[in-house]
């Protein structure tokens, strides 16, 4: 009788874990956060902590771009503007993702979806695949910080959308196009904010709480 709800949570996660019980059939977490908010950063720790699938599809339009394939190409002309590749292309992109990953233990996504379309199309391509979108991790972060970041990574990697008038239009297109997205998951229960200014353990440390406490 005098066990908090958080006691009792904790009971049942550790019986959970004693029996191995996995109570999803794929983890699947969205990264979600401004341009520069550390989502690629804190993909890979999570991708590589909990043996999920780390997909960027900024990544994957860079490396179309590489190797100056048709869809490479018609991407650069949206990116190289800020602006949003449209949301087809990306559908076909995580389409084939899943499709090559379809027993994989779960997915990280960092940097889609961006729009409601590609939330909905998500939605229906992992429905199709009987597993929802578990969790939702938002990297919390102010505009001052995202472009001092973004400048700074421009002049280490020399990523050709890192200018200061691309970064301003990026953060536009963030706050008019995926901003939206905030309310979509909130309503579902999924949303979880994290603060993501610190250091890199310490927001990761954040991010695996809201983890664990789901697994
Ligand atoms: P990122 O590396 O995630 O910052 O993405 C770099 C650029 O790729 C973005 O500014 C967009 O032009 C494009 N891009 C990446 N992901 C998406 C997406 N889900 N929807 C539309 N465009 C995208």
């Amino acid at each position: 009788m005098g066990l908090t709800m958080m006691a009792m949570g904790e009971i049942i996660r550790k019986f959970i874990r004693l029996f191995n019980y996995k109570p999803f059939k794929m983890l699947n977490i969205i990264m979600f956060g401004a341009p520069g908010a550390g989502k690629g950063t804190q993909a890979i720790k999570i991708a590589e902590k909990y043996h999920l699938i780390h997909t960027s599809t900024g990544d994957i339009l860079r490396a179309e771009i590489g190797n100056k394939s048709e869809l490479g190409m018609k991407a650069k002309t949206f990116m190289d503007k800020g602006e949003l590749v449209p949301d087809a292309v990306l559908v076909d992109i995580i389409r084939s993702v899943m499709e090559r990953n379809k027993t994989a233990k779960g997915l990280v996504l960092d940097g889609f979806p961006r729009t409601l379309v590609q939330a909905e199309e998500l939605d229906k391509m992992l429905n199709a695949n009987h597993t929802p979108v578990n969790l939702v991790i938002a990297l919390e972060t102010k505009d001052e910080e995202l472009i001092t970041r973004l400048l700074k990574r421009a002049l280490e990697t020399g990523r050709a959308d890192d200018k200061e008038d691309v970064i301003k239009q990026r953060l536009q297109v963030y706050k008019n196009q995926t901003e939206p997205l905030i309310a979509y998951y909130k309503k579902q229960n999924k949303f979880h904010p994290v603060h993501g200014i610190g250091s890199i353990e310490g927001i990761f440390a954040d991010i695996c709480k809201e983890i664990d406490n789901l697994i």
